[in-house]
């Protein structure tokens, strides 16, 4: 079932000493581009580099030194965009936001305030139970990032490293429409698979470079869907938390602040708007700064730059580009391979196991590879810790194991063998099961001796299961642990049950 096909799930309610409360949720996402270098310079972006070694001139902010627009990171927003079923603007433009900041040489941070690269969009957030959220991004933007201040190396002085200053930021701001922290960290991881799936994005949430602000406030029942309905007044003051870079943070700080706030309000109080950070050792958020109004950062257009003017044919060349999104994809596997939409979501979850699956389903049982790229693959990648890029099967192999599955070369029991041996060893499936003598023991002769040769070495046991029809699995078992689990199990169980004269 497609996500918009899907009801809304019931909003987190707390209960107060007042009634009921509900809680109001907006999130301002900063993804870092995918891009080797910098928004406005050559400089590198790569993580983890010596302090102070991946900055230009233009980055230092030396004088009269001009940033240049890095045409790769404009079309990764734009892919972003599209991705998000969001409007692309032919025209937008570059703003100072002015303040001052140690690790901010410039005295002002580049962003785009008043004519964002992209306007009106939409996330659809699978819910438990069936359900989906949908949540309308407002905008998104393109900025810089700024650099980094250290204050834990020396007692008394704090140093500075500009390596991040510079870098591309994806400003995504979505409108209030998350209804609980649930709803904001599968918001956030949705958002995550989206943008690693266009490849814009890496959503490298520890090194930072997918973090968000999380903007909180709490409500009466039915005053979300009067704002919905268009009272813009309806939803009560919000506070914003900066900075989060975890899930499980996210949803912590959140119920904290929903709550904080009620307490606040049942107690005849009003909730400040103010910037506060979430501190996960007390498992509480605390007061940063009241939000300063837009217009003390004093913004303008920068005038060392054009606005940004996009051609038509540009953008559609993107368009075309992009690959199939994960929910359609997703719909894809549940129609061309019969797949639960479990499964499916399962496998669409990256892109990567998406590509995995479909090149061992290609041309074989759908179900069948489903059940071994997520039971066997899925299963020990997970317990190892290991990405599906790093998986020691590849997805011909995989193919070979079932291709010899499905001819009944091997049994199912073999095939967990296979590929134990594949996932330790490597080599051909084909090629390993003739050279190890594992394939399937079909002759009905052969097994016809060993089924004899177990019913005559344990008399009593053949007693026992001629009087209770169910005890003859056990010499199934034994059947098959004498052929090394080679024999087909239908076949053993129907000679067991005939040689002991059953049914
Ligand atoms: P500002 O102009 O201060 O940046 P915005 O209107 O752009 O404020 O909103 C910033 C973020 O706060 C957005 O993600 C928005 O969804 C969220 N937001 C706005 N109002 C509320 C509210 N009452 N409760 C929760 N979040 C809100
Ligand atoms: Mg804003």
């Amino acid at each position: 079932m497609l996500d918009h096909a899907r009801p809304a799930p019931a909003p987190k309610v707390i209960r107060g000493l007042s009634g009921d409360w509900e809680m109001v949720i907006g999130m301002e996402v900063h993804a870092q581009v995918a891009s080797a270098a910098k928004l406005f310079s050559a400089a590198s972006t790569a993580f983890g580099a010596e302090p102070n070694s991946n900055v230009s001139f233009v980055d230092a902010a030396m004088p009269g030194m001009l940033p240049v627009i890095n045409e790769f990171c404009v079309e990764q927003a734009v892919r972003t965009g599209l991705g998000l079923n969001a409007a692309i603007h032919r025209v937008s433009a570059f703003d100072r936001k002015n303040y001052f900041y140690p690790d901010l040489p410039q005295g002002y941070q580049i962003s785009q305030l008043y004519q964002p690269l992209v306007g009106e969009g939409e996330v659809w957030v699978d819910m438990p139970g069936g359900t989906a959220r949908r949540v309308r991004i407002e905008r998104i933007h393109l900025e810089q990032d700024a650099g980094k201040s250290i204050h834990d190396m020396d007692p008394a002085r704090s140093f500075v490293d500009l390596n991040r200053t510079g870098v591309a930021l994806m400003e995504i701001v979505s409108r209030p429409d998350i209804r609980g922290p649930e709803e904001a960290a599968a918001y956030l991881s949705r958002l995550r698979q989206i943008l690693r799936w266009l490849g814009t994005c890496d959503g490298n949430m520890q090194n930072g470079n997918l973090r968000a602000d999380v903007n909180v406030s709490v409500c009466r029942p039915g005053a979300w869907e009067r704002f919905m309905a268009g009272d813009r007044g309806a939803l009560g003051t919000r506070c914003e938390i900066k900075n989060m870079n975890s899930m499980r943070f996210i949803q912590q700080a959140i119920e904290f602040e929903a709550r904080r706030q009620i307490a606040l309000l049942e107690d005849g109080g009003r909730v400040q708007q103010e910037t506060r950070l979430y501190d996960p050792e007390r498992g509480e958020t605390r007061s940063m700064r009241s939000k300063e109004e837009a217009h003390d950062y004093r913004y303008f257009p920068d005038p060392d730059l054009l606005p940004l003017e996009l051609d038509e044919d540009w953008i559609a060349a993107i368009r075309a580009g992009l690959p199939e999104l994960p929910d359609a994809r997703r719909a894809r596997f549940v129609a061309a391979f019969g797949l639960s939409d479990y499964d499916a979501a399962v496998l669409t979850a990256e892109r990567a196991s998406a590509d995995f699956f479909e090149a061992v389903a290609a041309g074989r049982d759908g179900k069948q590879a489903a059940n071994w790229v997520i039971n066997e693959l899925f299963g020990r990648l997970n317990r190892e810790g290991r990405e599906i890029a790093e998986s020691p099967v590849s997805a011909i192999q995989l193919g070979g194991l079932l291709d010899l599955l499905a001819a009944g070369t091997i049994s199912g029991k073999i095939a967990k063998d296979l590929f134990e041996i594949l996932w330790t060893e490597g080599g051909e499936p084909a090629a390993i099961v003739r050279a190890r003598g594992m394939e399937q023991v079909t002759d009905e002769g052969a097994i016809e001796a060993a089924v004899a040769q177990a019913i005559a070495d344990n008399p009593a046991q053949a007693e026992k299961a001629r009087a209770n029809h169910k005890l003859a699995g056990w010499f199934v078992g034994q059947v098959m642990k004498a052929t090394g689990g080679k024999a087909n199990p239908q076949a053993v169980d129907a000679l067991v049950k005939a040689r002991l004269g059953l049914d």
